[in-house]
């Protein structure tokens, strides 16, 4: 604290981040990273942009990211534009961006009880005036909820941290409903949710028919580049016109040569993509059987991560019990609805074995 410090910044409640310890032993399950290193190509992507060209600025549209972003969306079928798409570094940037552009309005911001906590430090930031709409008592979003005046509706698809899955109708029902307000589906996990080959029911294959939808995505979890900071949005070109304002008023070069290289090699690799998501998948199946023949009882998850309790122990103490074993997870305690339940990403086969290895000892 210092006498320099404004009362706005004395007030803020910052956002905080899973640990990163600086030990490198420990099973990190604690901040749903992809278990494998990023594709090969994007480090000779990386590679071949390190040279005397890091001289000059990069280009500030991030073009030939946005174009294999469009491109690649396009291949799915979804007929995307570059000019419907905006990147920035790490997701977090982009929704950033958007609090303070699209969602500063007359009424309040909508988002769930239950999820990605960062969605109230941008609230907090930005002076926006929200409503956190409990989830039901399965834990999940209902649409009916959300059906009334707002200055905007956020949630994260699947939500976090309880890794369920919003099927893709129930949001076209919402936008339906909800014509006068932007509405944003943050789908970090949403690569984690569909068949193994990854993709999932993305909500950009809406974009085009609904001028109020935004789509953020990360390259930090499915594509394995958390430590690059690269997210994106799809959605109606005039909103990502909207976005570009706001970005210029703020960073003109917020994606660095090597990023803007890297992202596009990720987009291109098509087949490690695919097997990394197989391989989470399979593992996120393989850990939930074994924590349910514990006794666990795990959330359908639709994410690279498992939400989960054991009726007979406390989740702080198995945290504490799991650390003590060099293996950490997520434990939130708050709010008191999920105070036992524990968030566990996925790891490698290994390291699954290893938690389960250690809850044996503990239960
Ligand atoms: C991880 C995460 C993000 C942020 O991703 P970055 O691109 O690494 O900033 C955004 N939303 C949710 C729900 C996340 O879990």
């Amino acid at each position: 604290m210092s006498k320099y410090w404004s009362e706005f910044v004395h007030h803020l409640e910052p956002y905080v981040p899973g640990e990163q310890p600086k030990m490198d032993k420990l099973v990190k399950l604690n901040t749903n990273e992809h278990p494998l290193g990023p594709s090969p190509k994007v480090i000779e992507a990386i590679r071949a942009e390190a040279d005397d060209r890091l001289r000059l600025y990069p280009d500030p549209d991030s073009g030939l990211l946005k174009q294999a972003i469009a491109d690649y969306y396009s291949g799915k079928g979804h007929g995307i534009k570059r000019s419907q798409v905006f990147v920035g570094n790490g997701s977090d940037e982009v929704l950033a961006h958007l609090f303070m552009g699209f969602f500063r309005q007359d009424e309040p911001l909508l988002f769930p009880d239950i999820t990605y906590s960062f969605y109230k430090v941008y609230c907090g930031l930005y002076q926006i005036d929200y409503d956190a709409v409990p989830l039901d008592e399965t834990l999940s979003i209902n649409v009916e909820d959300y059906l009334r005046p707002n200055g905007g509706i956020i949630f994260p698809n699947p939500n976090a941290p309880t890794g369920k899955l919003m099927p893709l109708s129930d949001i076209e029902r919402l936008l339906q409903a909800n014509t006068e307000s932007l509405m944003v589906i943050d789908e970090a996990y949403i690569d984690f949710s569909g068949n193994k080959k990854g993709g999932g029911d993305t909500a950009i294959s809406l974009v085009n028919r609904y001028p109020n939808l935004l789509v953020t995505q990360t390259l930090s979890k499915s594509r394995s580049l958390a430590g690059l900071r690269i997210g994106l949005a799809v959605g109606d070109e005039a909103l990502i016109d909207g976005l570009n304002r706001i970005k210029d008023s703020f960073n003109s070069y917020p994606l660095d040569r090597l990023a803007i290289a890297a992202g596009v090699a990720a987009f291109e690799d098509q087949q490690w993509f695919e097997k990394g998501c197989d391989q989470v998948i399979s593992q996120r199946d393989w850990l939930k059987e074994q924590l349910s023949q514990r006794g666990f009882e795990s959330l359908p998850s639709a994410a690279n991560f498992l939400f989960t309790h054991h009726p007979q122990h406390r989740g702080a103490s198995l945290a504490q019990g799991l650390r003590e074993q060099g293996i950490i997870v997520r434990h939130f305690g708050k709010p008191e609805r999920i105070a036992d339940y524990l968030r566990i990403t996925v790891g490698t086969a290994e390291q699954n074995q290893a938690l389960i290895n250690a809850l044996d000892t503990l239960l």
